[in-house]
């Protein structure tokens, strides 16, 4: 099965065509039509695997259009400002026939210029679980329209001493959202954590 056999909609197959990709990779294959069936997951999965791909195709067929309406249906959740860059490049270059809008919410930025791009209804948040609860509190961002969540990186969510932050957001999300978690290893930690935050994943490995 290639990437023409899962049914995406036009734009999101045009934006991996034009990225180049011709087959999906592993990973790929097998989160994506798990994903699109709309159930939570764990995925053991590590960077240069193509998890990124993973999990923004399935989400831009799921957003389909922008609608600046709601507040934003998707999340996703980085250890790093430095991965949370590259996965907003990833987003802009696959979603790019989508019309699909996202905010960047990171730590070291300008607080202004990042509540300026929240101001613009975006579908999509990318950011790093301390400044994202941080602007969940000073602007009081509302999580409830969130249906689709990604915990990237997830063992390193841990290591980088989020889990409290992380405890948070998840409280603030809606109970009948799309949650997966993406991670190299899974430490007995994370393991409760998807227990808690989870509904009966399913559990991917390669
Ligand atoms: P990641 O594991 O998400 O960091 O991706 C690693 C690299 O693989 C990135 O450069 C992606 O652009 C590339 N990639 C992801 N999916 C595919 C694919 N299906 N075909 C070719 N390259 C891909």
């Amino acid at each position: 099965g290639g990437f023409q056999s899962m049914g995406l909609s036009y734009p999101v197959y045009k934006g991996v065509m034009k990225k180049g990709y011709k087959v999906p990779t592993p990973i790929q294959r097998k989160t994506i039509p798990v994903i699109l069936d709309g159930k939570d997951m764990v995925a053991m999965a590590r960077t240069g695997s193509g998890k990124t791909a993973a999990f923004l195709v399935p989400m831009f067929e799921k957003l389909k259009a922008p609608n600046a309406q709601t507040g934003a249906r998707a999340l996703i959740l980085t250890p790093t400002r430095e991965l949370a860059l590259q996965t907003m490049k990833f987003t802009k270059e696959l979603g790019k026939f989508t019309g699909l809008k996202t905010a960047l919410i990171l730590g070291g930025d300008r607080m202004d210029d990042q509540f300026a791009a929240l101001h613009e209804n975006p579908d999509i948040i990318i950011g790093t679980p301390g400044r994202l609860m941080h602007v969940v509190m000073d602007m009081n961002l509302k999580l409830q329209s969130v249906e689709y969540v990604v915990f990237d990186e997830a063992d390193r969510l841990f290591e980088m001493g989020f889990a409290d932050q992380l405890q948070e957001i998840i409280r603030r999300l809606p109970d009948n959202r799309q949650t997966l978690l993406f991670s190299a290893t899974l430490p007995k930690l994370l393991v409760e954590f998807a227990r808690a935050g989870l509904t009966e994943p399913v559990l991917i490995r390669l």
